[in-house]
């Protein structure tokens, strides 16, 4: 996840790494990363650990074969979930070692941190080839769904739904004349105005960006609000996860994980 506006025409959390320095790359295979013998892959296991820890493996047995560990310092790029190839089957995580320190002590770093993960979760959990049907086409056929980058979001998937109920029509056409803005600088304006005048409507700024980040936002905010009580657009986004049953148990299994769980998180959550 990234925090500022950027690109959008390629995929949104391919990080930019024009200032970031690589700390190392490993395969991951089936869940495992190898084990260490040098200082610097106990790093990368260390980290692998730490997400092992959070979310739930079966996802990340199943698609994630690569960690890479970069940093552009703090903020800027946090991390992101990376395809491999074409396909939506081999998936990268890629994580801020400064903005993921694994060793820090402070509850507030921590939840940044947790909060990136569970974004990138999100990411593989609506992206991932059961969800995505793979296609080239350029414009969007409206028999088909909603079309990503990578291909369509198949009919009853968790991005189709989502976007079914909360961007077709007005919105979703205001969305996209925005994205064919060339100007990246201009881009980023003119999303940034897109969120401020639908801001009640999203969890975050950084969830205006893209369905694709509108819904990984949400499910963070699911996994770590309270169920909501409330039932303006926002709520309705996190309310949106409680008919999957899987995802419950997903969000079951992230909470028993993590040591600190914040207090109405999405009424106190400050855009950075
Ligand atoms: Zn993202």
């Amino acid at each position: 996840m990234k925090k500022i506006l950027f690109l959008i025409a390629i995929w949104p959390c391919l990080l930019q790494m024009v200032n970031a320095q690589q700390v190392g790359v490993w395969k991951i295979e089936n869940g495992r990363i190898e084990s260490p013998n040098s200082k610097i892959d106990t790093l990368g296991f260390q980290y692998w650990e730490a997400v092992c820890s959070i979310l739930p493996n079966d996802l990340l047995k199943k698609y994630v074969v690569s960690l890479r560990l970069f940093s552009d310092g703090r903020n800027e790029d946090l991390g992101g979930m990376n395809q491999m190839d074409e396909t939506v089957d081999f998936w990268q995580v890629d994580l801020d070692t400064a903005d993921m320190n694994i060793f820090s002590r402070d509850s507030i770093e921590i939840l940044d941190y947790t909060h990136t993960l569970i974004h990138e979760f999100g990411h593989l959990l609506s992206l991932n080839s059961m969800q995505i049907e793979l296609s080239d086409d350029e414009i969007q056929d409206p028999d088909r769904g909603y079309l990503t980058d990578e291909g369509y979001a198949i009919k009853g998937s968790y991005l189709n739904l989502f976007v079914e109920e909360f961007w077709e029509g007005k919105l979703l056409r205001q969305w996209d004349r925005i994205c064919e803005k060339r100007n990246q600088e201009k881009l980023a304006d003119r999303l940034y105005q897109f969120y401020l005048d639908h801001s009640d409507e999203f969890v975050t700024d950084y969830a205006a960006e893209s369905p694709e980040e509108d819904i990984a936002e949400s499910w963070t905010f699911f996994v770590l609000s309270d169920q909501p009580l409330k039932s303006d657009i926002k709520n309705q986004k996190i309310s949106f996860f409680y008919q999957f049953p899987e995802l419950l148990t997903y969000r079951e299994e992230i909470r028993a994980n993590i040591a600190f769980i914040p207090k109405s998180y999405v009424e106190n959550f400050k855009n950075k």
